[in-house]
């Protein structure tokens, strides 16, 4: 059988979360496969809670992503945080994600209130967009470089 450790010197689990219809999937598959759907089905797996800590389990990398149109998606990052927080290490890095940064007329959170919340709460952030593929890869490289260091 194929066990991804026996291929790569370094197998790290990070976690996308947020809201639904943030664009958790689209930035998952424009990092992975460089691909981008504009109808897909939002994703409501991490929304289960039986499934929450499973999915938590092992996490040494977060993504926290909201979506810079819809403040109610960035007024909820506290408590995907909190939640967070609960179910894994205290080391664990973690990103908070504008997305749709392509989306400039609709914006509807300020660059300056999510930075500010982010250095509150001693995360990294960054605006993307899944769609044009902006920062990205970014975004995951930064993540993962920073759990490197950590673990070397
Ligand atoms: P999820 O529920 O968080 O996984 O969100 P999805 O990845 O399913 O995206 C929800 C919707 O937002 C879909 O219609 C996507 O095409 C759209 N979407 C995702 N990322 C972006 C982006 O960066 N820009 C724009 N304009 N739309 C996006």
């Amino acid at each position: 059988g194929y066990r991804p450790e026996d291929d790569y010197d370094y197998l790290f689990k990070l976690v996308l979360i947020g809201d639904s219809g943030v664009g958790k999937s689209n930035l998952l598959s424009r990092f992975t496969k460089n691909e981008f759907n504009l109808e897909s089905k939002s994703t409501i797996g991490v929304e289960y809670r039986a499934i929450t800590s499973a999915y938590y389990r092992g996490a040494v990398g977060a993504l926290l992503v909201y979506d810079v149109t819809r403040h109610s998606t960035f007024e909820n990052v506290a408590r995907w945080l909190k939640e967070l927080r609960d179910h894994t290490d205290p080391n664990i890095v973690v990103m908070l994600i504008g997305n749709k940064s392509d989306l400039r007329h609709l914006v509807a959170v300020q660059t300056e209130d999510a930075k500010a919340f982010s250095e509150r709460e001693s995360l990294y952030f960054m605006e993307t967009s899944a769609l044009t593929a902006t920062n990205v890869e970014s975004a995951f490289t930064e993540v993962l470089s920073q759990i490197y260091k950590i673990v070397s």
